[in-house]
């Protein structure tokens, strides 16, 4: 028998504090425009880009993360990130997601550009390139003339990805639970559900 294809696995990294229909539709549409079998979604442990400002625990961002994820068949949800101790890495995760790995797997790093070009300022570009192909969405409202000229673009491993514009933020989300407007419609029910029972992003910042 000749080698099995190997899996194309999409890889949907990000805090999910909380995760909202742009984190969905990135995902769904990365799935169409590079034919992945699956997206798997690694909501981050103790973010370390985010300090300064509190995320709410990681089992509340993973448990939402779940909870939007249930209803697809090709999304599922890791907690390697959630049970890591210490700050998290991209390429170590893509590291430990390909040694794990029960079958020769293919990685597609999805992310939107802004949060690329953050990846390439702590690591050497080159390693990170090395571990996946990286497909960047452009969100709504994101220079991309300055990401052109700043990531590696033209390197084989990075593809540039259209997705239908969703002005949505986890930041915007977190406000509007905060100021009292509605959140239906930009998260899954069940988000929107979770965050209302657990009393998530009512007080502080
Ligand atoms: P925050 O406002 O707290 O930074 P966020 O909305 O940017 O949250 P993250 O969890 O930081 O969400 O993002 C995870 C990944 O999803 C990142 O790669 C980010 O660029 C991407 N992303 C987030 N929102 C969108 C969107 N509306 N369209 C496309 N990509 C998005
Ligand atoms: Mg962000």
């Amino acid at each position: 028998m000749g080698a099995a294809e190997p899996k194309r696995l999409g890889v949907m990294g990000g805090t999910f504090d909380p995760i909202h229909a742009g984190h969905l539709v990135t995902a769904e549409e990365a799935l169409w425009q590079f034919r992945l079998d699956e997206v798997l979604f690694v909501p981050t442990g103790r973010p370390w880009m985010k300090e300064g400002r509190d995320v709410a625990a990681p089992e509340h961002r993973y448990l939402m993360t779940v909870i939007a994820t249930a209803s697809n068949p090709r999304f599922s949800v890791s907690r390697i990130e959630v049970e890591r101790e210490g700050p998290t890495y991209t390429v170590e995760t893509l590291q430990e997601l390909r040694r794990t790995a029960e079958e020769h797997i293919e990685l597609f790093f999805i992310t939107g550009a802004d949060a690329m070009l953050e990846i390439f300022q702590w690591k050497d570009p080159e390693e990170v390139l090395s571990e996946a192909h990286f497909i960047a969405a452009t969100r709504p409202g994101y220079d991309i003339a300055r990401f052109e000229k700043e990531a590696p673009t033209s390197h084989p491993n990075v593809s540039v990805m259209t997705i239908p514009a969703l002005a949505i933020s986890s930041t915007d989300i977190r406000r509007r639970v905060r100021e009292g407007e509605p959140i239906r419609y930009l998260v899954p029910e069940g988000v929107q559900a979770y965050i209302e029972k657990a009393g998530l992003y009512r007080g502080g910042r």
